[in-house]
């Protein structure tokens, strides 16, 4: 991920009886949790914990990058190359995490207009 760019992040948030999840974008992380606390602060929900995980830059998201291992969820972006310029649809590979032979492929919408640039 480049230093400085959107990145899209994951804010799972618990109480005792329901775990939701939502995503935002934001360009760190400190205002990623700002926006994630405020993104689950439901009334009477009292989502008072919650986790915030980068998931991939906004533009890699949005150009259906491989950015996760679908069996154990690591964080393999950079392993698909993303260096903000070749983005990796699919592939089969074998996870260096989990050590699972998998298969990807990320369909990409033909309207995908990126608002950053
Ligand atoms: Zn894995």
């Amino acid at each position: 991920m480049v230093r400085g760019q959107t990145i899209r992040y994951r804010i799972v948030a618990q109480n005792d009886d329901v775990t939701i999840t939502t995503e935002v974008a934001a360009s760190s992380m400190e205002k990623a949790v700002d926006l994630g606390g405020k993104s689950v602060s439901i009334e009477k929900g009292n989502y008072s914990h919650f986790v915030t995980l980068p998931i991939a830059s906004e533009s890699a998201y949005k150009n259906g990058h491989i950015s996760f291992c679908p069996r154990c969820g690591s964080n393999i972006a950079e392993e698909m190359g993303d260096d903000g310029d070749d983005y990796m649809n699919e592939s089969s590979f074998t996870c260096t995490e989990c050590d699972a032979e998998v298969y990807v492929s990320i369909e990409v919408p033909e309207e995908s207009p990126d608002e950053e640039e």
